[in-house]
């Protein structure tokens, strides 16, 4: 079972060889912790979650070490804390829980570091310290400054050339550059700024550039060279061409050698942004849908892929999981065999991590459970929780599943006792009219001796 998957650096497809498979190395660049996240800041964390998991089945849950940072110190951190009257520490350990509270949500796994920026502070002034005994920093009344043109090398991740990497660079009025490529290490402190913001340093009071906390941590957490290195599309350039610049330059030696990268996900077609007031956050999301049903539409588009956010795509998700979860309701009597996951959903996943495959596979497997004889219920119901487990989707009891979010399991209790009310004082019209009604919702009522029952049939039929 090889896997292969798709090197931003090589722009090809190869099968994956870590350095030591006793000890897989894994990084993806963590939220800034200064609101809540948004649909599309879950894409990664979710994408890298199946990869995680994949990566545990093939060397062992021990052999995989995957780190995944808090970013807790910011321009946009201070500019929050400066717009709010709040402390930083206040603002960042706020959102840090209400994202870890999030992603349990979505299913996915507590990497096993996840490093804060603040608390490294001393790694990134040792890289910056060496950088700049190497020739590749300099020092300006703003802080420090890396050097592009003391890298030969550079903008081989982006493949971009001098005119673009100058064009994508932030360049302020009186920075102090040498050169417009160059970016910013250290930022020297500004006066209205708060005490929560600066450090001592060698280049003076101040606070770490956003690319050199991911260079210093992730050394920290997984070692100056790492097998995979993932996140975002838009990170490419210049954050992670910066990292590399940053890493290779103190280190002598690659910073990664596989870099993965999402694509990117719209909103109704639209770019999402606070102008067009199109922002979701997963935080609400999750008061209407169920972490899977959000974790199933962000898999549903290969992770490479653009991926288009609507209604119906959530509507189609929860149809699916409905699906998914009557089959295995249907099944689940049975002691489930000793089973690994099934072949298809295994190599649709080996194959670059390809999620919407691995999801038919799984669908055409609840599609057989439906017609199985009570023999194959064994085989068939340790298959669909090993491909769970794989994809982190079905971690629910079915029954659970069946009665759906509590409130509204609620209403139509209340439902089924007043048509059965209807029923009992002869009122047969409206006893029909609410079945109907129920059934418009996709909620099926049984009768029997002992009083009415109900369960949800929606996508049952797809
Ligand atoms: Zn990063």
């Amino acid at each position: 079972m090889d896997i292969r998957l798709t090197n931003t650096l090589s722009r090809d497809k190869q099968i994956f060889v870590p350095i030591d498979p006793g000890r897989v190395t894994m990084y993806l660049c963590g939220p800034t912790v200064y609101s809540f996240a948004h649909i599309g800041n879950a894409r990664p964390p979710v994408v890298f979650d199946v990869l995680f998991r994949l990566l545990r089945l093939k060397y062992g849950e021990e052999a995989v070490v995957y780190a995944s940072n808090i970013t807790d110190i910011d321009d946009k951190i201070i500019q929050e804390a400066a717009r709010s009257g709040r402390s930083l520490k206040d603002i960042t350990t706020t959102y840090e829980g209400i994202y870890r509270e999030d992603m349990r949500a979505l299913g996915v796994l507590e990497p096993t570091f996840r490093p804060r920026a603040t608390e490294h502070v001393d790694g990134m002034i040792g890289l910056m310290t060496r950088l700049e005994q190497l020739g590749h920093a300099y020092r300006t009344p703003n802080g420090l400054m890396f050097s592009v043109p003391s890298m030969p090398t550079y903008g081989r991740l982006s493949r971009r050339d001098r005119d673009e990497q100058v064009a994508g660079a932030r360049v302020d009025v009186d920075d102090g550059k040498r050169d417009p490529a160059d970016f910013a290490l250290w930022k020297a402190s500004k006066p209205d700024e708060p005490a929560e913001a600066r450090w001592t340093s060698p280049f003076g009071e101040g606070r770490p550039g956003w690319h050199i906390e991911c260079s210093a941590m992730a050394a920290a957490a997984l070692g100056e060279t790492i097998d995979i290195h993932g996140g975002g599309l838009d990170l490419i350039f210049p954050h992670h061409e910066n990292e590399i610049a940053q890493s290779e330059c103190a280190h002598g030696r690659p910073m990664a050698n596989v870099w993965l990268h999402n694509g990117f996900l719209s909103m109704d077609a639209q770019k999402m942004s606070k102008s067009l007031g199109n922002v979701a956050h997963v935080h609400d999301m999750l008061k209407r849908y169920d972490g899977e049903t959000i974790r199933l539409a962000l898999l549903s588009a290969h992770y490479r892929g653009p991926l288009d956010w609507t209604d119906a795509l959530l509507a189609q998700s929860q149809a699916t999981l409905d699906r998914l979860y009557n089959a295995l309701r249907r099944i689940s009597s049975a002691q489930p065999a000793d089973e690994p996951p099934p072949a298809g959903v295994l190599n649709a996943l080996c194959d670059d991590l390809n999620t919407p495959q691995a999801l038919a596979e799984l669908s055409a497997l609840a599609a057989e459970a439906n017609k199985a004889d009570p023999a194959d219920w064994p085989r068939l119901r340790a298959q669909m929780k090993a491909a769970g487990d794989l994809l982190g989707l079905l971690s629910k009891d079915p029954e659970v599943w069946a009665r759906g979010d509590e409130a509204t399991a609620r209403r139509i209790d209340e439902r089924v006792a007043a048509r059965l009310e209807a029923r009992r004082s002869k009122n047969f019209a409206e006893a029909d009219r609410i079945r109907r009604e129920l059934e418009g919702e996709g909620v099926e009522v049984m009768d029997s001796p002992q009083g009415s029952t109900w369960r949800r049939i929606r996508g049952l039929g797809q």
